[in-house]
């Protein structure tokens, strides 16, 4: 028998957990599908040990509730776990685990949508119906491995970095990581800390900022504009790490405050990789892999590695089940509308984390969902009932 619900959210990450929260303060009734048996699996799972939020924590509040003012400026994972807890406890939300959306599609004639869940711990299957659907199954949902000349007989070890927890068993192993954005670099001078002897493929420019130059570029960015702020990021970096070409770090010609706004692409955090690059080894890209666990690079040069690991992004998966999603993703799965109009579709289908805004774009796309549901449902009423519900600690 299907079940009625007005809104139903599909993943339990910090999207679907800040969407249910903002709806939760409104009153109206929703629930939480989530694939794993843990909320946030994401950061349960498949992110390694050392990982800190890379943005300072008054950019990665998630609605309604700020940090506590004793967690450090860039909370660690495992207090960011602590954090999504407490909010799942204080705003009730209400989460099924064990639940694999397989289907969402509109019901023909009734403005309603189908969702049809699979519950893996018994293999039986639920429907539930409900006037609205929210998209929160992450822009992450699946680690993007590039299709390589000779990967499949490779004759090391191979992985995605969604696979990585630490480097203990690679001590004097060569690995190579593929890709210098957030999570390459960072695991790339994990790796140097084991003792790994640890190489790098940089194929793309990549603006390199430490954690403290992107906070002021943030902070700045609230009064200035992006020209101003980016102007000022390629100074500091410039005064912080000279001329990185001669490493194989090359700086893009657009500025990191730019790129991130026109691109999604975020600036690469430092957090000690550099001084490490000085002295090790920077590829570009791969050509092939060859027998006995050589691998050859663009530039010709050749090299034997034990280990690679691919820090080479992700993909969404929501277009896997979403059956009637043109009104909101185009064909690769990105919004169709651009930001900030980007979470809304038409016929009550919504998303909520795929501006590529990290947990800051997270909280606006909550709390504009939310609102727009509560208008929908009660358009005369929005205003009133609003104010009715207490703020909890805003
Ligand atoms: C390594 C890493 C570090 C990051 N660090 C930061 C940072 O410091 N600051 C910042 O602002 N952002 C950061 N981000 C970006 C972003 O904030 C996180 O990716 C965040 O977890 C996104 O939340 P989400 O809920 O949208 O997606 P996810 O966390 O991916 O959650 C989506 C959920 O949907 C579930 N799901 C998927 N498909 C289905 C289905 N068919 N049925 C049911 N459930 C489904 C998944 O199991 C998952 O739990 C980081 C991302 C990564 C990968």
């Amino acid at each position: 028998m299907a079940r009625e619900v007005s809104v139903v959210i599909v993943g339990g990450g910090p999207s679907g957990l800040a969407t249910s929260a903002c709806l939760n303060r409104l009153s109206i009734p929703n629930i939480v599908l989530e694939k794993d048996e843990c909320l946030a699996p994401l950061w349960r799972k498949r992110t390694y040990d050392r990982l800190k939020l890379h943005l300072a924590k008054r950019f990665c509040n998630l609605p309604h509730m700020p940090f506590p003012s004793d967690a450090p400026t860039f909370v660690p994972r495992v207090q960011f776990m602590r954090y999504l807890d407490d909010y799942v406890s204080r705003f009730k939300i209400s989460i099924r685990y064990n639940r694999t959306v397989e289907t969402a599609a509109m019901l023909e004639g009734t403005g309603k949508w189908k969702v049809v869940v699979k519950d893996t711990s018994s293999d039986a299957y639920e429907v539930y119906v409900s006037e609205f659907v929210v998209v929160a199954s992450g822009e992450n949902s699946e680690g993007c491995i590039p299709e390589l000349n000779g990967l499949e007989e490779y004759e090391g070890e191979y992985m995605h970095c969604n696979r990585y927890v630490n480097g203990r068993e690679w001590y004097n192993k060569n690995v190579l990581v593929v890709g210098a954005g957030n999570s390459g670099m960072e695991i790339a001078f994990d790796l140097f800390n084991w003792g790994a002897n640890t190489s790098i493929v940089v194929r793309s420019p990549v603006h390199v900022l430490t954690k403290e130059m992107v906070m002021v570029g943030m902070h700045l960015g609230k009064y200035v504009g992006v020209e101003m702020v980016d102007r000022l990021m390629i100074v500091l970096s410039k005064l912080k790490y000279g001329d990185m070409s001669k490493y194989g770090l090359r700086r893009p010609k657009e500025g990191p405050f730019f790129v991130k706004a026109a691109r999604g692409r975020a600036p690469t955090i430092d957090v000690g990789c550099v001084h490490q690059i000085k002295a090790g080894k920077v590829f570009p890209a791969i050509s092939s892999i060859k027998t006995n666990k050589v691998i050859e690079f663009e530039d010709g040069r050749q090299d034997q590695f034990d280990v690679i690991i691919f820090a080479t992004g992700y993909r969404s998966t929501a277009l896997n089940w979403l059956k009637d999603y043109k009104e909101l993703f185009n064909e690769d799965g990105k919004p169709k509308r651009k930001y900030p109009n980007h979470w809304k579709g038409e016929n009550g289908i919504y998303c909520a984390g795929f501006s590529s805004r990290g947990l800051e774009g997270i909280s606006y796309d909550a709390q504009k969902i939310a609102d727009d549901i509560a208008m929908a449902l009660a358009p005369n009423n929005f205003t009133a009932a609003i104010g009715t519900y207490p703020l909890l600690n805003d």
